[in-house]
């Protein structure tokens, strides 16, 4: 059956669901729609505001068993499990908050007329999401859009189907309606039907360059608007002036978190010559300590990859590195003698530009460290990558960091620190890292009608 939990760290697989057959689907389809016409867009503000708050507080009292539930299907060490229910939470309750002000009528300075921008639903919306932070990445597309009024179907990753029905479930406790919040256990094809239904008017996905062109492809060729939250390879630079532990702490963080499988993990590490040497021994030593084991431990520091084949990929592009000319300074292999499809912390020096792998993201704990001779060379090779999702700069001199930041081509900058993602900062990127932003006042602008109105 496609959708699978399989535990990445016991092997075992716990549940199969079927894919959806079409008449249901037909049937959800139509119940998305009818809840979008007859009663989601109609309810007021304070209605809809009140489900989201309720699902907020409900996430927040089954923080422990959905956080759970996502390290059983996913391998996500349960501290960062619980602690990614806790910011859905947040971002359910931001838009709860904010979404009236954001969406808020706008009165325009014009020379005739008296002119205003509403902005209201556009219906129903698909999103397609990934494994990575299974409840996070459909918190972050289902608050905003449902506190716009439009309605809402999912379409998760084939290894979490769990979580998938556990945030339905917690939006229906919290009183959103049938129709309002729809997972869909769909097959490639069925996904293709769903975004070539006129029903649907927008499409959004988080994932990988692949899925996004086959997704957006899809929508663009029915003229419907699309959002992509794709890969990335982050830099994290480091100047010559930087607090040095505090870099090397930021950049175990940002590459180690959810054992290296995000968007914005700092990928490619970057230090100038003068600290090179000391930061690559604090870096290594740092990476050393982390151990692998059952990721429902709290003692636990290194979780397993996903799956097992996400373990094989990654140890394969390790490999192909290895093999044009890079070296494995830490790690290199997969951890023998442990069950789970866990993945050495890895360090990659010399990895040139005629490596295969120069250009590829990589995706779980393998850091690409390069060394290079002052400023102009790290912002050179921070932007020498098909991607443009965020970056780190560390620095002491903050007027230095913002100049470095503004020659970074990225949606986000991040100086002294990893990369962060709060309900109130916009989150997305350029070049193949994708377009459109989540959260923040942009994330809900992206599927609303901002309709002038003039008075004459
Ligand atoms: P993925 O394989 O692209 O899967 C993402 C979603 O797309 C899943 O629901 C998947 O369904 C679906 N999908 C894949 N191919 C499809 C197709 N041809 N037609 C329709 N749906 C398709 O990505 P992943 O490996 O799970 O996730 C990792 C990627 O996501 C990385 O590149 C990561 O950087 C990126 N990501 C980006 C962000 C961001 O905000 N920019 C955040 C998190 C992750 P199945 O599971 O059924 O294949």
């Amino acid at each position: 059956m496609a959708y699978q939990s399989t535990n990445p760290y016991t092997g075992k697989t716990d549940r199969s669901f079927p894919e959806i057959g079409d008449a249901e689907l037909e049937a959800k389809l139509q119940a998305a729609q009818a809840c979008y016409l007859n009663d989601w867009r109609k309810r007021s503000m304070a209605e809809r505001q009140a489900v989201l708050a309720r699902a907020a507080g409900l996430m927040r009292e089954q923080a422990q068993e959905l956080g759970a539930l996502a390290t059983a299907e996913m391998g996500k060490l349960i501290a960062q499990s619980v602690g990614e229910v806790k910011l859905c939470a947040a971002i359910l309750d931001y838009y709860a908050q904010n979404a009236e002000s954001f969406l808020a009528p706008e009165r325009l300075s014009t020379a005739r007329g008296a002119a205003m921008i509403e902005s209201s639903p556009v219906g129903v919306l698909f999103g397609v999401q990934p494994w990575n932070f299974p409840y996070y990445q459909v918190a972050r597309f289902a608050a905003p859009n449902l506190m716009a009024g439009n309605t809402v179907l999912l379409k998760h990753a084939s290894i979490v189907p769990q979580c998938a029905l556990a945030f339905e479930r917690v939006l229906r406790e919290a009183g959103a309606p049938d129709g309002a919040f729809t997972n869909l256990f769909l097959s490639k094809d069925q996904v293709a039907r769903v975004i070539d239904d006129p029903r649907v008017r927008g499409v959004a996905l988080t994932g990988s360059e692949g899925a996004g062109a086959v997704v957006a492809g899809r929508a663009g060729g029915q003229l419907k608007k699309s959002t992509l939250e794709l890969g990335g390879s982050d830099a994290l630079i480091v100047l010559d002036d930087a607090d040095l532990d505090k870099a090397v702490k930021q950049a175990v963080t940002g590459r180690m978190g959810n054992a290296g499988q995000a968007c914005t993990a700092s990928k490619r590490i970057i230090v100038v010559e003068a600290l090179a040497d000391r930061f690559l021994e604090k870096f290594q030593a740092a990476l050393q300590t982390f151990t692998p084991g059952d990721p429902m431990d709290p003692q636990t520091t290194l979780a397993p990859l996903s799956s097992a084949e996400a373990l094989k990929k990654l140890a394969e592009q390790v490999d192909e590195a290895l093999a044009h000319g890079a070296r494995a300074v830490l790690g290199g292999k997969p951890v023998e003698g442990q069950a789970g499809s866990f993945m050495q912390p890895t360090i990659l020096v010399d990895v040139r530009q005629d490596n295969p792998v120069y250009h590829q993201e990589f995706f779980g704990p393998v850091a690409l460290f390069f060394r290079v001779p002052d400023e102009a060379a790290a912002i050179a090779l921070a932007n020498d990558s098909p991607f443009g999702l965020g970056g780190s700069v560390f620095t002491q001199d903050i007027a230095r960091g913002r100049r470095v930041a503004s020659q970074i081509d990225t949606g986000m900058v991040f100086i002294n620190s990893a990369a962060v993602s709060l309900p109130d900062l916009p989150f997305g990127g350029v070049k193949n890292s994708g377009y459109g932003r989540e959260l923040a006042a942009a994330g809900i602008q992206e599927f609303v009608n901002r309709k002038l109105v003039l008075v004459l």
